[in-house]
């Protein structure tokens, strides 16, 4: 699976001779270890949890930029941008209670068929979202 990993981004700034932040890191480590597709206003809270005053800036800024070199992905989902640092390609799961985005893995998906599609629309993925009741709300009911 490729996953977000530090060490990688490191490297790739250092060649790139940009500066690796304390607040940076903390957001690349946060990233990297999370499960739940965070939003930016997450990665922020989470940050700030160790870096008060981290701005909101910084977390957007450096979110674009793993965007902007693939590190991470943008999940969208009811109206919010999340975060995703499995760049394999992958479906989604989510829990119509609790909003949570959970990870499904390509082969869980088989094939689709693709009925009466313009030809001009030419297929190269496809993303499945599953949506049901996750682990949690399903012990709650
Ligand atoms: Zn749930
Ligand atoms: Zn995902």
């Amino acid at each position: 699976m490729a996953r977000l990993q530090r060490q990688i981004v490191e490297t790739m700034t250092q060649s790139r001779g940009l500066k690796m932040t304390p607040q940076r890191r903390a957001i690349i480590d946060y990233l990297q270890s999370a499960h739940d597709h965070p939003t930016a206003d997450e990665v922020l809270q989470m940050v700030n949890r160790k870096f008060p005053m981290t701005s909101r800036a910084t977390v957007y800024n450096t979110l674009n930029w793993l965007k902007q070199e693939g590190m991470v992905k943008e999940v969208f989902e009811a109206g919010c941008v999340r975060y995703d640092p499995n760049t394999e390609h992958h479906h989604h799961f989510v829990c119509r209670k609790c909003g949570k985005v959970e990870d499904v893995e390509r082969n869980v998906i088989g094939k689709v068929k693709i009925c009466s599609l313009p030809e001009s629309q030419k297929v190269e993925v496809f993303e499945v979202t599953l949506r049901g009741l996750c682990a949690n709300c399903q012990k709650k009911r």
